[in-house]
């Protein structure tokens, strides 16, 4: 199926004149700037940062293998989403198709745009049947988000069938990669060259340990980077954060070394937890957390809180009956966690 960006991005998107800040208008080196209003006594901070975060770009296209033109960086991959949506969906109108259950941020980006969300139910097992999905989509389905792996279940799904997703489907199909350094499954990240309504989105906020400075990147068409260009803010990246990522992406052999720490980790945290008497299922997990269900969640979730321990219940989401997600940890809190769990069963 052919894709027009043309005529999916929203009409007030396409005919809008995006804000043209200072650092747009002049891009070169001079000796003296006085066109920002800035105060001009140097020091980090004192500039406004490159809207296009050239400098940081470049870094990631060498590590990613994509070219820089095909990047958009975000205010976490919280504001891809949303700007994807305002991008190309018109309130009221068009609608964004989902899995349920899945990551919140897509339902919430959805409502505060007035965009209705249509969501398909996995499975027990969170998996869904490619074909019957395909068959479910409508015609004013503009965004379909598929996050792989997959929270708060830890699975994946096939690079096979999200491809036959995409061409299938006259809109854009955004996979969230959020969690994809710790799993097995490939990236989809080489497809977005060959496949033009393919977003992929990453974040160095998981196994790249930055959460706090705000960064995702999205992978895409240059035509679709042009689109999110023209409406997000101007210096949606600050100095700090654009310094701080670039630092990150350098030295990122000392987060990989975490990441199979980690991985390690999971396999114990796992296959500990599956021995308790009160567990009764371990979803396989291909993320840096693990969904257990158990024989009484809420009663669980609060012995632990109890213990000091806060694990995200579950409970109360479709197809997570009795159940709470559990982050790895460090060793030793991993270790905490289980010293609790054992007094548990002891108690029970
Ligand atoms: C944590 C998470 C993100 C991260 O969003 P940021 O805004 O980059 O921190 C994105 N998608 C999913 C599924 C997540 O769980």
């Amino acid at each position: 199926m052919k894709v027009i960006f043309k005529n999916l991005v929203r009409k007030n998107v396409l005919a809008l004149a995006p804000y043209s800040s200072a650092r747009d208008e002049f891009t070169e080196v001079a000796d003296v700037y006085i066109d920002a209003n800035e105060n001009p006594y140097n020091w980090d901070y004192n500039r406004y940062p490159d809207p296009y975060q050239q400098t940081l770009k470049n870094a990631i296209s060498e590590w990613k293998n994509v070219p820089a033109e095909n990047l958009f960086l975000g205010n976490g991959s919280d504001e891809i989403i949303d700007l994807l949506i305002r991008g190309f969906c018109e309130p009221q109108i068009d609608q964004i198709l989902t899995f349920n259950p899945s990551y919140g941020m897509y339902n919430v980006s959805a409502d505060i745009n007035h965009v209705a969300v249509r969501t398909f139910p996995l499975d027990e097992n969170f998996e869904f049947d490619r074909d019957e999905f395909i068959r479910k989509i409508e015609p004013n389905d503009k965004l379909i988000f598929i996050c792989s792996p997959n929270n708060p279940s830890g699975n994946t799904y096939s690079n096979e069938d999200i491809i036959s997703i995409c061409n299938r489907f006259s809109g854009l199909v955004v996979v969230d990669e959020a969690y994809i350094d710790f799993a097995d499954t490939r990236s989809m990240v080489s497809y977005i060259r060959q496949i033009p309504n393919l977003v992929v989105m990453q974040t160095l906020s998981k196994a790249m340990g930055a959460a706090g400075i705000r960064l995702g990147i999205g992978f895409m068409d240059i035509e679709l980077v042009t689109i999110l260009n023209k409406i997000k803010p101007p210096y949606n990246i600050n100095e700090a954060s654009q310094k701080i990522a670039l630092s990150i992406v350098k030295n990122r052999k000392e987060k990989m070394a975490q990441v199979s720490e980690i991985l390690n980790e999971r396999a114990k945290v796992t296959d500990q937890i599956s021995h308790y008497k009160f567990v009764k299922k371990v979803f396989p997990t291909e993320a840096n957390f693990v969904l257990v269900r158990v024989d009484d969640a809420d009663h669980l979730y609060r012995y632990l809180l109890s213990k000091g321990i806060v694990a995200r219940n579950r409970n109360k989401q479709f197809r997570c009956e009795g159940c709470i997600r559990f982050t790895i940890g460090t060793p030793s809190e991993n270790q905490v966690l289980m010293n609790a769990l054992n007094e548990y069963q002891n108690q029970n």
